[in-house]
Parts: C-alpha cells; sequence; structure tokens
C-alpha cells in the first residue's frame, strides 16, 4: 500500500427529515445571498423546491436562482451562474438535485473567484485556487458529487465533456434524505446503480493483494448496490433500499476512500464522457455499454482480480473451472445484471454508430495515456469503442 493523504472536508446529514436542517446549515454559514442551483423542474413538481425557500427564509437570506441546468450540464449555464453571483454579491451556493445540479454548483463555485474563462479548469490550463462555499441538497443516488470535489461539465459547442477534481470543490455539507429519492424515475434509478457500480470497479481492478480492506470495502459496497437496486426498483418508496443505495452512491465516490494507497484507474470513464460529450447520453448508459467490453479487453493483465469480484461478488463457482473461466463468468454477471435491471448493452442501442469512434479515442487521451490497470492509448479506446458498437 502506497503511502496517502485523505482529507474530505464535507459534512453529512444523513436520514428522513434532514432537511429540515437546511435552514440551521446554511445560518451557519453566515450567508447573506444564496445562489439556489436546480435542474429541469423536477424539485418543482415533488414539492421540494417550496420545501427548500422555506428553509432559506427560515435562515434569513436573500435568495437569488440558477434553475435549468442540464443534464450532462453545459458551460454556458455555468458561466451563466458564474455571472449571476457577481452580479448579486452571492457568498453561498446551494444545489439542489442530481449529479449534473452539483456538478454545475460546483463549477460556478471555483469560477467565480477566477478572472478567466472557467472552461480553463476543463482544459487544464489553470488551477484552481479558490471557491466560494457550496451545500448540497441531493435528489438522486448515483454520482458521489455530493461527497466530492469533482465536477464534469459538457462544452456542447466543442462537443467535449471535461472534469476537473479539487480540493476547494468539495461542499460544506450535503443533506442526504433518501426520501427526496423516492421520485426518482426507474430509469433514472437504474442509471445511479451503473454508476455507483462503475465508481467502484473504476477503483476495485487496482487494488493489491497488500490492500485487503480496500477490496473488501469495494466488495460489500458492489454487494449493497447490487441487492438494493434491484428492492429499489420493486419499491420505489422502499426506505432502506433507498437509503441504502444512497450511502452507497456517496462511499462509492468520496474522495477515494475505499482506494487509499493505490492508484487507481478512470479510463472507462474517461472514453464514456467522450460518447456522451458527443452524442449527450446518460453518462451512466454509456457505462452501462462500455464497462463490461472495458473488463473483455484488459482482464488478461491480471485475471486473479476478475477472479475474486465473481467468486466475492458475483457468487460464481470456481468449481472445475479454469481461472479464464471464472474471470468471465464474472464479466458476464456484471452484463446481465445490468441487463436484468434495463441498463443497454451496445451503442446500437442507442442508435450510435460507428463513425466517431476515432474522435472520440482522440479526445479521451488528449492530456495522455488513460488507466491504470492497464494503461490505454487511442488504438486500446478504440477497440474498446469497436467492442461496444
Ligand atoms: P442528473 O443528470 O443530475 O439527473 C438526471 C435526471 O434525473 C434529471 O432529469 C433530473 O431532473 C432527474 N431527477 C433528479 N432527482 C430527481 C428526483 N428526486 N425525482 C425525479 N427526478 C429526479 O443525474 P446524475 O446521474 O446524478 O448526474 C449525471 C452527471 O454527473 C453526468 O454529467 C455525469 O458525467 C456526472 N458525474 C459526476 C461525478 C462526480 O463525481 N462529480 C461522477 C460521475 C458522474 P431535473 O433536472 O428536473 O431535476
Ligand atoms: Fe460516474
Amino acid at each position: 500500500m502506497n503511502s496517502f493523504d485523505f482529507h474530505n472536508p464535507t459534512k453529512i446529514l444523513f436520514g428522513a427529515g434532514k432537511l429540515e436542517r437546511l435552514g440551521e446549515q446554511v445560518a451557519s454559514c453566515g450567508s447573506k445571498t444564496v445562489l439556489l442551483v436546480y435542474g429541469g423542474g423536477s424539485i418543482k413538481k415533488t414539492g421540494l423546491y417550496d420545501r427548500v425557500l422555506t428553509q432559506l427564509a427560515n435562515a434569513g437570506v436573500r435568495t437569488v436562482e440558477l434553475p435549468g441546468v442540464e443534464p450532462n450540464p453545459r458551460v454556458t449555464t455555468v458561466r451563466k451562474g458564474i455571472e449571476l453571483c457577481r452580479a448579486e454579491g452571492v457568498d453561498l451556493i446551494l444545489a439542489v438535485g442530481g449529479g449534473s445540479v452539483i456538478d454545475a454548483a460546483k463549477a460556478v463555485a471555483v469560477g467565480v473567484p477566477y478572472e478567466g474563462d472557467v472552461w480553463d479548469f476543463l482544459m487544464r490550463k489553470a488551477k484552481i485556487t479558490a471557491a466560494l462555499p457550496l451545500g448540497t441538497v441531493l435528489t438522486l443516488s448515483a454520482t458521489g458529487s455530493e461527497m466530492n470535489g469533482n465536477a464534469v461539465i459538457t462544452n456542447w459547442e466543442e462537443k467535449l465533456k471535461k472534469s476537473f477534481a479539487s480540493i476547494y470543490a468539495y461542499p460544506q455539507f450535503s443533506i442526504l434524505d433518501p426520501t427526496l429519492t423516492y421520485t426518482v424515475p426507474a430509469d433514472q434509478t437504474v442509471n445511479g446503480v451503473v454508476d455507483m457500480m462503475s465508481h467502484v470497479f473504476e477503483q476495485y481492478f487496482s487494488l493489491t493483494p497488500d490492500t485487503p480492506l480496500q477490496e473488501r470495502l469495494c466488495e460489500s459496497i458492489l454487494q449493497t448496490i447490487i441487492e438494493n437496486g434491484e428492492r429499489a426498483l420493486a419499491e420505489p418508496e422502499q426506505y432502506e433500499a433507498r437509503a441504502n443505495l444512497m450511502l452507497c452512491g456517496t462511499y462509492a465516490l468520496n474522495g477515494g476512500m475505499i482506494s487509499v494507497g493505490v492508484q487507481t484507474d478512470w479510463a472507462t470513464h474517461a472514453i464514456e464522457h467522450e460518447v456522451s460529450a458527443i452524442y449527450d447520453i446518460a453518462h451512466a448508459a454509456g457505462l452501462s455499454i462500455l464497462f463490461p467490453n472495458w473488463m473483455k479487453y484488459v482482464y488478461r493483465s491480471r485475471p486473479e482480480r476478475f477472479v475474486q469480484v465473481a467468486v466475492r461478488v458475483w457468487n460464481i463457482d470456481p468449481a472445475g473451472k479454469s481461472e479464464e473461466e471464472i474471470a468471465l463468468a464474472g464479466i458476464q454477471a456484471t452484463r446481465d445484471y445490468f441487463t436484468r435491471i434495463g441498463a443497454p448493452a451496445r451503442l446500437a442501442d442507442l442508435g450510435i454508430g460507428d463513425s466517431e469512434i476515432g474522435r472520440m479515442a482522440k479526445e479521451a487521451v488528449k492530456f495522455g495515456p488513460i488507466g491504470s490497470f492497464k494503461v490505454l492509448h487511442e488504438d486500446d479506446v478504440k477497440a474498446i469503442l469497436q467492442l461496444s458498437l
């Protein structure tokens, strides 16, 4: 295990009814003017918007709004938010929504104190050195954005989707009330399950035999997602299922707690971002298609990792099977689970052909080769995209 620093500054308020603590949290930030960031209207339909406004009124703050954050949030919307903050003297950002809303809010937070264009951070032309404080109310279990410093932003004009990670972008507080996810539709619940499992996979395969705690943390999160994903789909208002999924999503990607001391992979995420940059598909739909194909492409580098996940997570009986057969059975079990819950298996399922494969592969390695389990170059990315057609 490598030496490491781990610092996660986000305070989590978890459980039914925790929304009632929002006003107190905002007041404790000493804020006078809040930018309320939200998406395409789900929070108005569910009544959450009114409940949030009541909390903000209780905190005695003035509220300015940035509505309409898109799934796969656009840098144009982020720029609008930055202008609003500057014009209105905003001193706290509050994101109410899923990963897209939270990521957009993070980009606004880091963009306000920066003199240049916020897109510079995504293109790695500038380093983040400051941010406005940020709080979140999570409405969709998926990304972990509520407890990490990452954001993924799309530049639709240039057909690019890029990410940043910064200690300045961690939320100060996040309210995780599982009852707020009861209204998440089945397809988005599926997306959340696939995204959080993918976050664990990105870290798990790079682990080494001297990191048994990290391995078991990953395996137990995967098992908990697998069980509770199907429960939440069968019964959307089942509190325990929604609560366990929410905790899994947060733990799966909260600054690397489950993979401390290890170089993690993230190649599949890098490839997926290029697919959604061009085709504007849901992030997890891309992951569902790509991940089992990444597995097939790389497993021979260290098949024992794939044997372990097959046996410990997918309960494959190893008796009478070769290492290769066990590894492949585990990969097939991953594909079968994704299919069983209704996630797509092929790019063709989303109407995507091979015309942009060259461009996507080139962009995926723009900042250098990707991955650590197996280092991937442009031709490897092309091959994985071909396998995914
Ligand atoms: P999302 O894009 O935030 O939301 C998807 C849809 O779900 C939206 O249409 C939203 O509607 C709806 N929704 C959210 N909460 C709801 C609720 N309680 N009831 C009903 N509908 C609800 O989905 P996401 O998967 O959380 O985020 C995806 C984005 O995060 C992608 O851009 C992805 O690349 C990025 N990502 C970030 C990280 C990270 O660490 N920061 C990690 C992985 C992925 P409204 O818009 O109307 O609210
Ligand atoms: Fe993700």
